[in-house]
Parts: C-alpha cells; structure tokens; sequence
C-alpha cells in the first residue's frame, strides 16, 4: 500500500519504519527542516522502553533510579524506579533512521497544508512549490494541533492542550533522581520537574493549561535557576471522545492525544500505539478496537488527573502519608507509571482509604 505519513517526530518515524519493513511504499513528510529540533520534551522515559527492545546507546543522557514527590508543605516521598532520560534530537534521528533503513522516504522542509477532494498539498517550504498526492492511507503523526486531522474534519473541538515551559541549568543535582513538585501555587493541574542530565545540567520546568511562563518564573526564582536554554511546547490532555480513524486517516501520538495525563508523557504511549496502528493497516484490522486496552490505561490516566486536579494542599499531604508506608510504596516500586491500571487498583487493596479521593471525580 502507498502510505503517507505527515510527521517525522518519533511516532511518525516508528509507524513508517514498522511499516516500511512490511514491504508498504511509505513517505513521511516533515515541515521542519530537521528532525528532532527544535526540541519540546524532556525525554524522561520509564523502564517500560525496555518492551520495544531498542539498544538506547545512540541517545541516552542518564539514567534515574528515584523520583521525589514534594507536596506544597514540603513533605516528601522517594519512589524507587528506573527511568530513563533521552536526548529528543537524538532520540527522533535513532527512529527516522530506522524508517529510512527499512525503505521509508523523509521529506524535511515539507509541510502538509490542505487537502482537496482525495489529494493532500504539501508544501515544498525550500523551493516554494506544491505537491499534490493521493495514498492509499494517510497516517497523522503531527503533533497535539494535528493539522491533517482538522483538514480531515475530525479533530476533536473540545481537545485541551497544556503549555509546557522547560529549561537547560547548572548547579548542584543528585544526578539520578527525578524532583517533582505539587501545588496549586506551585504548577496547577501537573507537577514543577527537575530532572537532571548530570550532577551539575538539569532540565527544569512547569506544563499547565494557562498561565504557563508565569508558573515557570516563579518556580526559577525559587530555586535559584538560571536558563542556559529554553524549550517550550503543546501537550495533548487524552480526550476520549476524539475519533481515531475517518475516510482513509489514521491518527497517531500527540495528534490522537494519547499522552498520560498525569505526567503528560507521550513517548511511550505513542510507541505502543504506532505498533498497533502499522499491525492493524497490514492485517487489515480495527484500529480502534485492537487500541482498547492502551486506551483503558489513557482513561485510567485521566481519571487519576481528574481527581489531582482537584486536590486541595491537604490532600497532597494525606496522599503523600498514605503511599508513604512501605505496602502501598511497594506497589508504586513494582508498577511504572506506564502500567496505571495495576497501579491503582493494586494501591487501593493496600490502602483502601485512597477511596476518599474519589469523590472528586463526581
Ligand atoms: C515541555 C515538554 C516536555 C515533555 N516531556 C516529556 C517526557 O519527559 N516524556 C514523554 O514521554 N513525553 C514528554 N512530552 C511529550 C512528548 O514530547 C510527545 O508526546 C511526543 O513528542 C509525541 O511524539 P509525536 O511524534 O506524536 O509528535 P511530535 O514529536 O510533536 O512530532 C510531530 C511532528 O509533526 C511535524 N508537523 C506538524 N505539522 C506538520 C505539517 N503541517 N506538515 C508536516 N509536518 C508537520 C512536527 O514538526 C513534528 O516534527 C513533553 C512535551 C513537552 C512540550
């Protein structure tokens, strides 16, 4: 089959080598004239990489084993877990390098701009001309304001997006823990990170659905951080109710919104679901029903987000007491959060007062 992708981000990429490989014509256009760049993530992966058996020597920067949880009056928990951090750069050429070894084409400087009855314009951004094409499948891997999925009329009106703010500092870290930070005052709806690179680079920053820079300074200036660089960019919140497949488009990462709400965490999701998509489109199955169980994990996510959303500072201080015992730690040890259906229900046998939350869900 002539497949198009428009996205040469990881996602994009991995569907196009995946698909590549099954002997598919593939041509993955991108508007940027460079893959990876510029960068938007903080490349905080969990272990659950490990699944897709990738060698992560090309584009590993550190490896983590705790994250800290800071409630606003500054209690503390120490989860124990493998993460991983990733140059994106790195980490995005690592996939279109794949596509293209399987025999995908990648077009830089071409962006995707309308479609007219079956042909979709794209734009040579280089030499100022169009071209006009009409694949057998249309595979939108653009990222959280997919453009393909608007010019196909069903992207989702109600969608949110956050604002994520991060930057590149210097100073004193422990060079393998993740620092998360709750509170209204401090990045509501989400978490402030700090997660380091090294013992002395680190990577800083806030993601909330308005206000974000404001949040950013705050946080800067109370940690006494000065920003070497700065990268900022949209996350898609899952939205159940977005459509993943009309006429011949298929929608993929970010541009289908599947991101943990939690972390707003998009990378592994986004594998998994291209994996599925480019196995769906060889074996001529249903996308959206083969999807079902990743899809449960982004509701499961997003109820979960919900109800933080809705936590008052007590709330974080009696959550952190309640996960700080070592039966309900254990649990959050075992499950990564890509893995949130066990997770929860699994912390809710050891702790049943986790129930006294769910009344924000109603
Ligand atoms: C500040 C920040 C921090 C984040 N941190 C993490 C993290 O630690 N871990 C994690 O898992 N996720 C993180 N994310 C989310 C993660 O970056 C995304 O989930 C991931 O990039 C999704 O990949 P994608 O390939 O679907 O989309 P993208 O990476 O957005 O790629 C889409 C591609 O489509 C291209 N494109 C767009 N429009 C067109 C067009 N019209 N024509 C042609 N090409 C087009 C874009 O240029 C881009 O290259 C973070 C996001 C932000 C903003």
């Amino acid at each position: 089959m002539n497949i198009t992708i428009i996205g040469a981000g990881p996602i994009g990429c991995y569907a196009g080598y995946l698909l590549a490989k099954e002997g598919h014509l593939v041509t993955i256009y991108e508007n940027h004239p460079q893959i990876g760049s510029p960068i938007q993530c903080t490349g905080i992966l969990t272990s659950d990489f490990d699944q897709f058996g990738f060698s992560l020597d090309s584009f590993l920067v550190n490896t983590i084993d705790s994250i800290e949880v800071y409630s606003p009056s500054n209690k503390k928990i120490v989860i124990k877990q493998k993460d991983y951090i990733v140059c994106r750069i790195k980490f995005d050429n690592f996939f279109a390098d794949k596509a293209r070894k399987a025999g995908a084409k990648i077009l830089v400087n071409h962006s995707f701009q309308r479609k007219e009855g079956k042909e979709l314009i794209i734009k040579d951004t280089k030499n100022n001309t169009e071209i006009r094409v009409n694949p057998d499948i249309v595979i939108a891997a653009d990222g959280p304001l997919s453009p393909t999925a608007k010019a196909f009329g069903f992207y989702y009106p109600k969608r949110e997006n956050y604002y994520g703010v991060q930057a590149v500092v210097e100073g004193t870290f422990e060079p393998h823990t993740i620092k998360t930070y709750f509170g209204n005052d401090v990045c509501p709806g989400l978490f402030a990170w700090i997660a380091p690179e090294s013992a002395t680079t680190a990577r800083v920053g806030v993601a909330t659905l308005k206000n974000s820079k404001y949040y950013f300074d705050r946080f800067m200036k109370a940690h006494h951080f000065t920003a070497k660089e700065m990268q900022a960019g949209t996350i898609p919140v899952y939205h159940p109710q977005q459509r993943l497949h009309k006429d011949n488009c298929y929608l993929v990462g970010d541009a289908a919104g599947y991101v943990k709400a939690t972390t707003l965490g998009g990378l592994i999701p986004g594998l998994q679901q291209a994996e599925i998509l480019a196995r769906c489109i060889t074996e001529k199955k249903n996308y959206c029903r083969e999807l079902k169980p990743l899809r449960k994990r982004m509701w499961t996510h997003l109820q979960v987000h919900k109800i933080m959303d809705r936590f008052s500072d007590a709330d974080w201080d009696r959550l952190i007491s309640y996960v700080n015992q070592s039966k309900v730690q254990e649990v959050f040890e075992k499950y990564t959060r890509d893995n949130p259906i066990p997770l929860v229900s699994m912390a809710l046998l050891k702790e049943p007062r986790f129930v006294r939350f769910m009344k924000y869900l109603f």
